[in-house]
């Protein structure tokens, strides 16, 4: 695996790579990997000629200079983590990133800017598409994968992409879980023993809302989910109940397709968020 950092180095390699008509996956990451992570990149190794994964903790997407901070960061745990799956490990400085200093472009998201992540994190998706967008121009992907474990960011990069007519086919990846159902994040590093057994109540709490979604309203449904978490151990923020192709609030239960309920909830100073289809 080549370890790049600049962007003439990778302007190089991808020109290379397109004359040879090699076709090239993507996946762009935080680091501190995990299973869930290496789940993407297996799956673009499968898909793809080559694969680029970045490592960057991109600045312009974190709201709280506290939580940019405290992001777990592992770099030589990360290659190493990569080192036999991808061809391509893209670590840019910030410099790179954004030479003319890490500020946010502005795209017209719509109402996924609003809603949810959007409302509690101001700003957050712009500076995900900003940084996104960034990588594709750098990167030129055929493929591109996300997880759904962020199911608006997944949404947000889609309309990015429709936004700015890229041609990279986005790539949706299922949720990686624990074996108790707490999704892996990044964020668990900052976990205690203790704390990472009582994630698992939004799980088992979205769990509970798949299998008794039926005998309630979207409204009544949501505040069980409230109460059942509020009596727990976690600080729950949000939880809403949504249309799985939009996010858009479900009123009622008829019309609808395809739903999800998404959290967001603290553990002491550590956000959590998850998702799950209810149908
Ligand atoms: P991050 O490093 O948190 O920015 O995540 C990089 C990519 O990995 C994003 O597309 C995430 O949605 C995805 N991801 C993170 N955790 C998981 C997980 N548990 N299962 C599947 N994908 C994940």
């Amino acid at each position: 695996m080549q370890v790049i950092r600049e962007q003439a180095a990778l302007s190089h390699l991808i020109s290379d790579l397109k004359g040879r008509q090699k076709s090239i996956g993507f996946v762009p990451t935080m680091g501190a990997l995990h299973d869930g992570h290496l789940d993407l990149v297996k799956r673009s190794a499968m898909e793809n000629d080559v694969t680029v994964i970045s490592i960057f903790v991109n600045p312009t997407q974190f709201n709280n200079p506290e939580d940019l901070k405290k992001y777990p960061r592992n770099i030589d745990k990360d290659l190493e983590m990569v080192q036999k799956l991808a061809q391509v490990a893209f670590v840019p400085s910030v410099d790179v990133v954004y030479p003319d200093g890490a500020v946010s472009k502005h795209y017209d998201l719509g109402d996924l800017e609003t809603t949810m992540e959007g409302e509690f994190r101001p700003g957050h998706f712009q500076g995900v598409a900003t940084v996104v967008h960034r990588f594709f121009d750098l990167v030129r992907p055929d493929k591109a994968y996300f997880g759904e474990k962020d199911f608006q960011q997944l949404l947000v990069i889609r309309k990015l992409r429709s936004l700015m007519n890229i041609p990279t086919e986005i790539i949706g990846h299922p949720i990686v879980r624990a074996k108790n159902g707490l999704a892996l994040s990044s964020r668990n590093a900052r976990l205690e023993p203790k704390q990472l057994q009582e994630a698992v109540e939004i799980y088992d709490t979205m769990q509970w809302c798949r299998e008794n979604w039926r005998n309630h309203s979207p409204g009544e449904l949501k505040k069980k989910a409230l109460d059942r978490l509020e009596a727990g151990s976690l600080q729950p923020e949000y939880v809403e109940i949504c249309d799985g192709n939009d996010l858009k609030i479900i009123e009622n239960w008829e019309g609808s397709d395809s739903a999800r309920i998404c959290v967001a909830a603290y553990s002491a100073n550590v956000r959590l968020i998850d998702n799950l289809s209810l149908f």
